[in-house]
Order: C-alpha cells, then sequence, then structure tokens
C-alpha cells in the first residue's frame, strides 16, 4: 500500500465516524505519529499533503529532524518530557501535548520567559489510572496546576490530551475519553481566559470511538507508517 492510499484510508475513516456522530466534516486534524519511522517516510507523508507530525523521544526528535524542516511542517512533542531536557525540546518542536506536572509547567514556562517565546501546550490527563501511563492524575491536581499556568506568559493552553485505555473494552475506552470531554467543558468553565478547544485523544486502534466522544486531533502512527520496529 502507498503512503497516499494509506493517508486516504484514515482520512475516509475519519470523515466518517465525524459523519455517523453527527459532527461537523473535517472538524479533526490528522496528528501522524512518526515515532521510529525514517525521515525519508516523514518527507513522502508531507509529499502527500501530510503536515502535522507527532514524536515521543526528545533524543530522536534530535537526531531524525534537521533544524531546517520544510515550510509549513508542524512537530508537536507527545511524549513524557524530563526537565533537563526542556531546554534542548523549545526550538524543535511547534507545540508540547504531553504537560504533565505543575513543575514541568514551571519549568517550561521559564525558559520560554528567557527567550521571549510562548510555547503552545496541552495538559496530558491519564483518564484510566493506568499506573504504565503519564499525566495528571486528579482533578484536584489539574486545576492546582491550572491556577498556576493561567498566570504564566511563556505557554499559551490549546486543550487537553489523553491516551486511551491500554486494556480493557469499548466500554472503558469510550468512558475515558467521555471523561477527558467532561473535563475540558469544566476547565472551560472554570478558566474563561484560557482555550481548551484541543482535544487529543484517539491513535490507530480507537480513534473512531474518540471522534464520536469529541476529540479535535487523533494522533495516528501504525495505521499510516506500519508496524513499528523498536531496534
Ligand atoms: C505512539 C503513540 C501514538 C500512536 O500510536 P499508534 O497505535 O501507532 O497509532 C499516539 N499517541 C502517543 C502518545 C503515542 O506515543
Amino acid at each position: 500500500m502507498t503512503m497516499q492510499a494509506r493517508l486516504d484510508r484514515t482520512l475516509e475513516m475519519i470523515e466518517r465516524s465525524l459523519r455517523d456522530s453527527g459532527r461537523v466534516p473535517s472538524s479533526v486534524s490528522l496528528m501522524a505519529v512518526s515515532k521510529t519511522h525514517s525521515y525519508k517516510e516523514i518527507l513522502d507523508l508531507f509529499g502527500c499533503s501530510q503536515t502535522l507530525f507527532g514524536e515521543n523521544r526528545v533524543q530522536e526528535v534530535e537526531e531524525k529532524f534537521p533544524l531546517d524542516r520544510p515550510e509549513g511542517m508542524k512537530l508537536h512533542l507527545i511524549g513524557h518530557l524530563q526537565s533537563n531536557k526542556v531546554k534542548k525540546i523549545l526550538p524543535l518542536v511547534d507545540s508540547i501535548d504531553s504537560v504533565d506536572s505543575l513543575k514541568l509547567a514551571q519549568r517550561i514556562n521559564s525558559a520560554c520567559l528567557a527567550q521571549e517565546i510562548r510555547m503552545p501546550i496541552l495538559l496530558q490527563y491519564n483518564t484510566s489510572a493506568e499506573s504504565s501511563k503519564s499525566g495528571f492524575e486528579s482533578e484536584d491536581e489539574l486545576y492546582t496546576a491550572l491556577d498556576a499556568i493561567s498566570e504564566m506568559q511563556g505557554l499559551r493552553v490549546g486543550g487537553l490530551m489523553t491516551i486511551g485505555p491500554l486494556v480493557g473494552g469499548e466500554k472503558e475506552t469510550r468512558s475515558a475519553f467521555a471523561l477527558l470531554r467532561e473535563l475540558q467543558q469544566t476547565c472551560t468553565d472554570r478558566y474563561p481566559n484560557l482555550d481548551f478547544s484541543t482535544l487529543s485523544m484517539g491513535m490507530s486502534s480507537d480513534f473512531p470511538l474518540a471522534i464520536q466522544e469529541g476529540a479535535t486531533m487523533v494522533r495516528v502512527g501504525s495505521l499510516l507508517f506500519g508496524e513499528r520496529l523498536y531496534r
């Protein structure tokens, strides 16, 4: 299957899920998760008009992407970020979608203020309480962080992100995604000065469900690039 065919298949599935749930066409953005795949494959997909890419490791971003990416190519960090790698990642990505603690937000904010930039972020929430996953663990923890983040001039909040449960069936997956959507509503009411319009949820195996539950961004890896081979 060509890259174009894989992209078309994915975009059709997205549009079908939107139609099935009575949502506005083209109201979901597709992030291509390119971890473990080569820059050549990324350029191939970019050549098919896919502009948004996601990577989960700082080192891989550093090694794989040239500093002068093609105009229009967007790259987001979607994996846990260690505080000591904040300075390194800032010039390399367009958004950090995996902010999972107040401490990390503070680190990113200070580095951004020093460089006089404002970094788009999403807050990652652990909707399934699986300990293997990062993310804020409770509403209290999230609101404590947001109380502080709402004053941080180096950050621009754009919404929330979650990873669906790795175990369990459709019911568990749906309720995790529904929880993130409820949180989005509460956050919007609570912090009228912040933007929570992005709901990043759903991967290759569960993005149709995420779209039915209100995702505005889905993160798709293997369906676009094929199986991942970890070395
Ligand atoms: C790897 C990854 C994805 C994509 O996973 P696939 O199952 O290959 O679609 C999405 N989100 C995050 C945070 C990831 O690490």
